[in-house]
């Protein structure tokens, strides 16, 4: 990748992203995600020769919300290999993110693992033999690892606000207890998922975090390639929600969203970029991320659907 050039699309994207007046709109169903500023953005990317480029506000702690996602279902495809499929799909979804009648459809087996109600499950597979606090250290360690960063945290506002009014977790939870897919009480997988939800992190972390899964994390595999490849396509057809098909168009890089409007998308062997700006589109994705990682996939032939010369 031309450094040069790289510095001067993610200037472009930058002054483009200042400039947009369609922001979209912030997460308000969480209240602590709804004081953040919309005008925020920041753009970062690590490439395997250890070097990192940034913009905007790349050093500005944000909610990583379902972007944690990654780094459960990492830990989940360790500890049960295959097994774990026993319990969610590998399928897009067809409705929003927190689609109670997409689990009933379904008979509480969730899509997959990214839309809300299969990342409780897989939340709740990791809380076999723990107890959430030690469950959420086990995170925690992970992601620090990977971001090779031990000031990442995790921020308890944040998690309790979404415990208040998360309610439509709640009916997921219980919807799920019902089925025999929740092997604890919804207060506890709960509990722990809304406070993975809330780790904070700043872009840069955020994009040094994606190194594992674009095969140049530093100290090595954190993960297996075969689970690296698992995810990476889990990424490209579930990432986006119900909004999967539409980015893989655009964007055309394995990424996954969080609503507190970071994205992380990873080429393996090329680099990892960390997006943020907290405005969504209708599909709960971030609308500015979304345009710009569209925009430095066009301007550098990124798309892994591209032949590098369709400009
Ligand atoms: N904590 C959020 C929720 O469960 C995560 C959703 C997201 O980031 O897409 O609703």
């Amino acid at each position: 990748m031309d450094k040069a050039t790289l510095t001067r699309v993610l200037d472009d994207i930058h002054r483009a992203a200042m400039l947009a007046e369609d922001r979209g709109k912030v997460a308000d169903y969480i209240p602590e995600l709804a004081r953040i500023d919309p005008g925020k953005f920041a753009m970062s990317i690590c490439l395997p020769d250890g070097s990192q480029y940034s913009v905007g506000d790349a050093q500005v702690e944000f909610s990583i919300q379902s972007v944690s996602k990654l780094f459960t279902l990492a830990i989940a495809l360790g500890r049960y290999g295959d097994r774990f499929w026993d319990r969610v799909g590998r399928e897009p979804s067809t409705f929003v993110f927190n689609s109670v009648q997409e689990l009933e459809a379904r008979q509480g087996i969730p899509p997959n693992p990214f839309v809300n109600a299969g990342a409780i499950v897989t939340t709740d597979s990791l809380l076999v033999g723990a107890q959430p606090k030690e469950t959420l250290a086990e995170i925690l360690q992970f992601v620090r690892l990977a971001a090779s960063d031990e000031s990442i945290f995790m921020d308890p506002s944040v998690a309790q606000s979404e415990k208040r009014t998360g309610h439509r977790n709640w009916s997921l939870a219980y919807f799920l207890r019902a089925c025999s897919n929740l092997h604890h009480d919804c207060e506890l997988t709960l509990g722990t998922y809304f406070h993975q939800c809330a780790i904070a992190m700043t872009c840069e972390q955020l994009a040094r975090c994606g190194r594992f899964l674009a095969g140049f994390h530093p100290t090595g595999g954190l993960i297996s390639p075969a689970h690296v490849r698992s995810i990476n396509a889990l990424m490209m057809t579930c990432g986006h929600y119900d909004g999967s098909g539409e980015f893989a168009y655009r964007v055309g890089i394995p990424s996954k969203s969080g609503v507190g409007g970071g994205i992380l998308a990873v080429l393996p062997g090329k680099a990892s970029i960390a997006v943020w700006s907290p405005g969504l589109d209708a599909h709960g994705n971030s609308l500015l991320g979304t345009v710009a990682l569209e925009h430095l996939s066009n301007a550098l032939g990124l798309s892994v659907f591209s032949l590098g010369s369709d400009r």
